[in-house]
């Protein structure tokens, strides 16, 4: 049967006349790879099916969260337990303290954990906490590295932001981006003279310590060390972004990964288990500035949520349960990429291929990507053919070349076979680009 949207074509043309764009973020609308957005009816493990009845083995996994593939069935019964039991009090309830408790003991620098809605909310709140503490006002960024859509980091940043060509988006005051210093992600003298410069006004360094919002980076052996030890040296906290890598890369996240101990941690994606969540946690005596148990403001209706709280805990403890969870993700995904990468080398393709843990992705360049401006080398053009092909195919990537892939523990071999082998007719489009 032919690929057909028409039904999501029709339905697209109708979400625009109620939403701007026809769409609730910016890179679901296909504006950087063209096309029609599948609109998805249902979900269920390694899967993804549309209105138009397609069905689509899924690496986008709702950008993150869904590292048991959708609809986990335990995950479900535990929701529609929950469900019955009402759906927020805006009090507190045992399931906060629990998913605390189960983050503060897999990430150990997390002394204290704040539960918010989103991952921006998380890095917002952190960053005036950061402030508050140092009483410092600037921040230094990493180009490419996106952290949320608030206005100090806005700056510079990757995801849909650099997919639309809009990194520096208006409406953000001059004043605001002001105290934001911008540094090339994995280049250790740029964050030094930017120190030698500014560094008793830096209040904190956020870092994606995996950045995977200008496709997917790998820090340079010793970098993260250095960013360690020169905010260490300056007086500035040190903040690891870890809303896509938490739970992600590894049960204790980037951190656990690489040996680094932040002072502030954000969090996200995983621990909602696919319902609205971030946190931001660290040091107690950092932490302890926030009300009520201290100054710092930060306050929300749905905070701890009962269903996000469930989804989550339901989440961490199945992986908790399985000790070769990250073990078995990655081995999947290293076959992924091997079988992958081997189909675009049978075309000559050298294109750079990335992969930590079950996040991945690959630059169409056959230069090394490091950071952004060597990511931006890469062509756009032949991704798009790519991504359209797999759509096709039955192959849901994230519709942009600077985003990264996802794999679950509900993909199977048939479904890394049948992604290998569609890959292979993809390059062959790419070839005929
Ligand atoms: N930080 C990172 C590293 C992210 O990848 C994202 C979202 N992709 C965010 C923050 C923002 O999270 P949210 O979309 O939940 O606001």
């Amino acid at each position: 049967m032919a690929f057909k949207l028409d039904k999501s074509a029709t339905a697209f043309a109708e979400a625009k006349r109620y939403i701007p764009g026809g769409v609730n973020s910016p890179v679901r609308s296909f504006r950087g790879v063209g096309g029609t957005p599948p609109f998805i009816a249902k979900a269920a493990g390694s899967h993804i099916f549309d209105i138009d009845g397609n069905k689509y083995i899924d690496y986008v996994g709702s950008w993150g969260p869904m590292i048991l593939g959708h609809a986990h069935p335990e995950v479900i019964a535990e929701l529609s337990d929950a469900l019955q039991r009402g759906t927020s009090y805006g009090a507190p309830t045992l399931l906060e303290t629990e998913l605390a408790r189960l983050i503060t003991e897999a990430v150990p620098s997390m002394e204290l954990v704040r539960f918010v809605n989103s991952g921006t909310e998380a890095t917002m709140s952190v960053l005036r906490l950061a402030r508050a503490y140092t009483q410092r006002n600037k921040i230094v960024k990493f180009a490419g590295c996106y952290h949320g859509h608030h206005d100090s980091l806005l700056v510079k940043a990757g995801s849909g932001a650099t997919t639309l060509g809009v990194p520096d988006s208006p409406g953000v005051p001059d004043t605001i981006a002001g105290n934001t210093i911008t540094v090339e992600y994995n280049d250790a003298q740029a964050l030094t003279t930017v120190f030698e410069r500014h560094g008793q006004d830096i209040a904190a360094v956020i870092i994606e310590p995996v950045p995977g919002n200008m496709g997917l980076i790998l820090p340079r052996p010793g970098y993260l060390e250095q960013v360690r030890a020169l905010t260490e040296k300056y007086g500035a906290l040190l903040i690891f972004d870890e809303v896509m890598s938490g739970f992600r890369v590894a049960y204790g996240g980037a951190q656990e990964l690489y040996d680094i101990t932040p002072d502030l941690t954000c969090l996200g994606k995983v621990i909602g288990g696919g319902l609205p969540v971030g946190a931001y946690g660290g040091r107690r005596d950092i932490m302890e500035h926030i009300a009520p148990a201290g100054p710092v403001y930060q306050a929300g209706t749905l905070s701890g949520n009962p269903l996000a709280m469930t989804a989550g805990l339901a989440t961490l403890r199945l992986i908790a349960q399985n000790p070769d969870f990250y073990e078995k993700l990655t081995s999947m995904t290293t076959a992924l990429c091997a079988g992958v990468q081997a189909q675009a080398l049978a075309f000559g393709f050298n294109f750079q291929f990335h992969q930590v843990g079950s996040m991945f992705g690959i630059f169409f360049t056959d230069k090394p990507v490091y950071d952004y401006n060597s990511a931006k080398r890469s062509d756009v053009g032949a991704f798009n053919t790519f991504f359209h092909a797999m759509l096709e195919q039955g192959v849901y990537l994230a519709p942009s070349q600077f985003e990264a892939a996802f794999m679950s523990s509900a993909h199977t071999h048939t479904d890394i076979g049948a992604t290998i082998a569609a890959s292979g007719n993809a390059f062959a489009r790419v070839a005929e680009y």
